[in-house]
């Protein structure tokens, strides 16, 4: 390609709504850009990052018995009142009708469309097992789009769908679905963790996460280093102790006046005491104000959205904070001093199991600037009571009761392990050996192709731009020509961008007439990862190589810088 003629609306400035590194640097590098929240184009460069990832995951999905089909976007709403997820999968899904007013969808995932697709084409047990994958756009209408092409409302997936005769034969297939996922990742240089899923909205019993390390990530991992423990902070449990006080108070709940001590700092700097000897009570409401929820957890840890959902049966994305008026008017109580003890009736109540471990306690009394000190709590007076709290580093691993680290990431594959949820919903069967019906067994399996765009970018960058790692890059050698107006450079660069293509390398040649400072300044940006730049050396037949990595610069001569690169693309 020549970058004389290539289409790469380079930016100096930061986008300002770009909130993410990736997406600040996939802007600049003219690579994508936003049409409206959540939406993106891919330009030239980006498109071709995007389809190299692809190819990557096909190759994997087709090395593991996966064949590709192509569906529609478009999905009439019956299929998906059959398994309830028209009304149940929420305001994330795009909804439309048609000039004959049918109701249809922009699949935001296709477990529906597959399962009604194979049961009506598929009868016997012997066509069994089947594995079926697209790479296709989908749309979730996201309540807040953000983080560049991470939470974007249409995005790139492939999915997967598997099925087979029963179980043991479905476990078979996640599993080679598994090492697929694993080899496509592998390939892709990302450094990433398989941590065990909250299936949430897919159903199903296990599943599993592949996260990219990135610090911007929205999820958040625990991970043993002594063994193999690896999962999200919505699943891996809390497990921590509550270190007995030594104080003794009295033994009585003991009303203290507390003027204007509200926040957990300004309690333990009034109390003279640890933050893990409050009570801490949280407040929230479903979405439509059905339920008010109160919920209490230690002090000095952070309540779980997730797992507290799961305990009072709505989901995470319905859960809404208590505003100051909403304390007043929906708890009636007040802000800074809410407690467990003489909250209103309307309230549910519910606590991390920690909290009954806190001796002495310290909780809001529902009173303007009055706290209670020495709490007794009576577990009855709670809805539910669970391990509620996220995970931190240092908790102990369950498994082997190490302490567990930390990491942030985006999660940018999955694998779940259906069952019969889809084909028992939509009564797809096949033919068994005994000429029973039996419904199919099912495994769906995705990878966000633009997401790994912009986790490869968070993983793979510094300060001057991109470094894309070979197997992904747009292009893997970068040819810079110095003075356009030397004929000799220019002949000789464009020489060796034609034996570098007969050898199947891709090459960007910068064959534009701008001062060599810009063409460094894109080159970096843009990070291509092998780079030759042909300057006044050729005149004695030398040129300069580089790798985008350590932008360390290396003499080389003409004759053996094609050898040079073969072998690099070769062993990359
Ligand atoms: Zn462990």
């Amino acid at each position: 390609m020549k970058m004389s003629s290539l289409y790469m609306p380079t930016l100096r400035e930061v986008p300002s709504d770009a909130d993410i590194m990736s997406a600040q640097l996939l802007l600049r590098a003219g690579m994508i850009r936003k049409l409206v929240s959540g939406v993106y184009s891919f330009l030239p460069l980006g498109f071709r990052v995007m389809k190299n990832i692809e190819q990557i995951v096909r190759e994997e999905m087709d090395a593991h018995g996966a064949q590709e089909v192509l569906m529609s976007a478009i999905q009439p709403r019956e299929i998906w009142d059959a398994s309830q997820r028209w009304e149940n999968f929420g305001p994330e899904m795009f909804k439309l009708r048609d000039r004959h007013d049918r109701e249809f969808c922009l699949g935001p995932t296709h477990e529906e469309y597959f399962t009604f697709l194979i049961n009506n084409e598929l009868k016997s047990y012997k066509q069994l097992p089947l594995n079926l994958y697209q790479i296709q756009t989908k749309y979730r209408d996201e309540r807040r789009p953000r983080f560049g092409l991470v939470r974007a409302r249409e995005f790139i997936m492939k999915d997967a769908y598997t099925f087979d005769v029963d179980h043991e034969s479905m476990v078979k297939s996640y599993d080679n679905m598994a090492v697929a996922y694993n080899k496509a990742f592998d390939r892709m240089a990302m450094k990433y963790k398989v941590v065990l899923g909250d299936s949430g909205n897919m159903g199903g019993s296990i599943s599993h996460e592949y996260i990219a390390i990135t610090p911007s990530g929205e999820s958040t991992i625990a991970y043993c280093d002594a063994c193999d423990f690896a999962a999200t902070d919505e699943v891996a449990p809390a497990i921590f102790n509550i270190e007995a006080s030594k104080q003794t108070d009295s033994l009585e709940n003991e009303k203290v006046h507390t003027p204007n001590v509200k926040t957990i700092e300004e309690l333990e700097s009034f109390f003279h005491c640890d933050a893990s000897r409050f009570i801490k009570t949280l407040l929230y409401r479903s979405e439509d104000t059905k339920r008010v929820f109160a919920v209490m957890v230690p002090g000095h840890r952070t309540l779980n959205l997730v797992k507290f959902g799961k305990l009072a049966g709505i989901s995470e994305d319905e859960i809404v904070m208590l505003s100051e008026d909403e304390i007043k008017t929906l708890a009636e109580t007040v802000l800074g001093f809410v407690g467990p003890i003489g909250l209103s009736p309307n309230v549910e109540l519910y606590a991390d199991h920690r909290v009954f471990d806190i001796q002495n306690g310290i909780c809001g009394a529902n009173e303007a600037d009055y706290h209670l000190k020495s709490v007794k709590l009576d577990k009855s007076i709670c809805k539910g009571i669970d391990d509620l709290v996220s995970v931190e580093a240092g908790d102990a691993c369950p498994h082997c009761q190490k302490p567990l680290s930390i990491d942030r990431g985006t999660e940018v594959g999955n694998i779940f392990q259906l069952g019969d949820k889809y084909s028992k919903a939509m009564n797809a069967t096949f033919l068994d050996k005994d000429g029973k019906a039996k419904h199919f067994v099912m495994g769906s399996y995705g990878i966000g192709i633009s997401r790994c765009v912009s986790a490869i970018v968070e993983q793979f960058h510094d300060e001057k731009g991109i470094v894309w790692p070979l197997a992904v890059a747009p292009y893997q050698v970068l040819i810079t020509i110095v003075n356009v107006k030397n004929e000799l450079q220019v002949e000789k660069a464009f020489e060796l961008y034609v034996e570098l293509q007969k050898m199947g390398i891709t090459v960007m040649i910068d064959d534009r007439n701008e001062r060599a400072g810009v063409k460094f300044t894109d080159a970096d940006l843009i990070g291509i990862p092998l780079r030759v730049t042909v300057g006044k050396g050729i005149e004695e037949g030398i040129v300069e190589f580089s790798k985008r990595v350590d932008c360390v610069k290396e003499e080389i001569e003409y004759n053996a810088i094609i050898e040079k690169l073969g072998m690099l693309v070769k062993n990359q």
